[in-house]
């Protein structure tokens, strides 16, 4: 089996290194490709970055019209080739084919969002600031950007900032994670095909020794992590020490809140999809659910619903719920159950040594349930990253609040009532930088800023809409006087 190549300056190229990791599809254990990583692949980094200095230096004159064009047939080759992403998609991630199928459309969403960069990059004048003299502010590009990208949304995380980088006249190197590297090199055959220069978009496979050449390496300007939070402290520490700008966004544990107005079968419905969808494998999958006044009817629901999950291989039809991404993922989740039965919690439902027919090597983890965790238990605070719910009860909806504040994490919070005023206070009060109000998972749009808070975010501006054409220009202030006695007469 050959191994992955680059795509450095606009061609596909060997990895400089002969190490290599297995992707895995994780419900069969077949091995699809081998990945280049270990230390050698910072030179592939290095040989990226020079690449992508250089057309830098081009593409950032080019007007910002003639940047997005590349990108509407970007939208069309997305749209064009989605079935055969999805499938690959699943194929590594092991999610259904219809939550790879969204997923992709998420990340085409954002690509039209970064056309209006024209609009978006538009900026303020003020003329006779003082006498006669006039002051504007302009945005200009970074440089070489590069974005890390987490195994659980293949395709759509580098989306969050790969259109916005390059519409805002940036080149950008992506690290996609090593696990599920296969989307993103189709994705590359695609942008292969569009009228930009080379250099100004390239792909680098590996691990650490990629990251940390991308973090050192002084002509890359900013640094866009989405993954775990210890490795997000990492990258924002040891990125903005070097000098460069920083976005990071880390892991979670979301509560949702259900009042006891709340319409009971469409709240599990969405409560269950928010817990269970990608068999858990979201950064904004709802966690814990607190029930505001013991609700058997809403307890008796939910378990219902989770219950009935079709759990298979994604690609067959029916299957609600695929793998999760690995054998040392299945046993870490199962053992963070134990953990939350040997803390005092009851097991309503117990999805452990799950086993599928014809695919019994499969990481497969069913629907679990855990009633009354410990409030002061680690497990309670500890993101599972699988299909586990935590279901707590408590008297009032200022209980629920105040334990979402002390949440070390921030990326999401959730109300589901029938009650205006408490809405209101909800999504004042609640510490977590994207809220969701009879919604399961409060994910923006690709309008608005992917708000996390607390530990799950570290820096200043967030992925998608404004704030990333923000984030890939620096702001350049000009004050202008023209004296009339200086202007030659002709
Ligand atoms: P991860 O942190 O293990 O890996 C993310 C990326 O960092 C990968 O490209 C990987 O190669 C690289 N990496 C891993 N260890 C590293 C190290 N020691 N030094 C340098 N680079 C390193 O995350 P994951 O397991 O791929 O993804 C799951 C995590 O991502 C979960 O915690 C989830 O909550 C989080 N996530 C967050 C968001 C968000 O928007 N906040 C979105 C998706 C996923």
């Amino acid at each position: 089996m050959n191994l992955l190549q680059n795509y450095i300056n606009g061609a596909w190229v060997n990895s400089s290194g002969s190490e290599s990791i297995n992707v895995v599809n994780p419900a069969t254990q077949e091995v699809l490709a081998k990945v280049p990583y270990g230390n050698e692949t910072q030179k592939d980094v290095a040989n990226a970055v020079v690449a992508a200095q250089a057309a830098y230096l081009e593409w950032k004159n080019v007007p910002v019209l003639k940047r997005i064009q590349p990108l509407f047939k970007l939208k069309q080759l997305l749209e064009e080739n989605r079935d055969e992403i999805a499938r690959l998609i699943t194929l590594e991630c092991g999610k259904t084919l219809a939550e790879s199928s969204g997923e992709l459309q998420r990340a085409i969403e954002n690509v039209e969002v970064a056309c209006g960069a024209p609009m978006l990059m538009q900026s303020e004048f003020l003329e006779n600031v003082a006498t006669g003299i006039d002051e504007f502010m302009i945005r200009q590009p970074l440089g070489v950007t590069a974005c890390i990208a987490p195994f659980n949304f293949p395709a759509m995380i580098s989306f969050w900032f790969l259109p916005y980088a390059i519409a805002t006249g940036n080149s950008m190197i992506i690290k996609p994670s090593e696990k599920v590297p296969l989307t993103m090199m189709k994705i590359f055959e695609l942008l292969h095909q569009l009228d930009l220069p080379k250099g100004v978009i390239n792909m680098v496979h590996g691990g650490k020794a990629s990251v940390d050449e991308l973090l050192e390496n002084p002509l890359v300007k900013s640094i866009s992590f989405v993954g775990s939070t210890a490795v997000a402290k990492y990258i924002y520490a040891k990125g903005t020490a070097n000098g460069k700008r920083v976005q990071a966004q880390g892991g979670a544990k979301n509560p949702v809140v259900v009042l006891p107005d709340a319409d009971i079968e469409m709240t599990s419905q969405i409560i269950t999809d928010s817990v269970f969808g990608c068999a858990g494998q979201r950064c904004l999958a709802a966690s814990v659910v607190i029930t505001v006044e013991e609700n058997s009817k809403i307890k008796e629901s939910l378990y219902e619903a989770a219950k009935s999950r079709t759990v298979g291989y994604g690609l067959n039809s029916g299957i609600e719920m695929g793998p999760v991404i690995s054998n040392d993922s299945k046993v870490r989740i199962e053992s963070l159950i134990d953990q939350g039965v040997a803390e005092g919690g009851s097991l309503l439902l117990d999805g452990r040594n799950k086993k599928v027919g014809g695919f019994e090597s499969g990481n497969f983890v069913s629907p679990t349930i855990i009633e009354n965790l410990s409030l002061t238990g680690d497990l309670i605070k500890t993101e599972i990253f699988g299909p586990v719910m935590s279901l707590l009860h408590m008297k009032t909806v200022e209980d629920a609040i105040a334990f979402i504040n002390q949440n070390r994490y921030g990326n999401m919070a959730c109300l589901f009532t029938n009650s205006g005023s408490s809405a209101r206070k909800f999504r004042s009060e609640a510490m977590a930088g994207n809220i969701g109000i009879n919604i399961g998972i409060a994910a923006p749009m690709a309008q608005f800023p992917f708000s996390g808070w607390n530990e799950s975010f570290f820096g200043d501006l967030h992925g998608q809409g404004k704030h990333a054409i923000e984030f890939f220009t620096q702001t350049k202030v000009v004050v202008e006087r023209w004296p009339k006695e200086w202007t030659r007469k002709f």
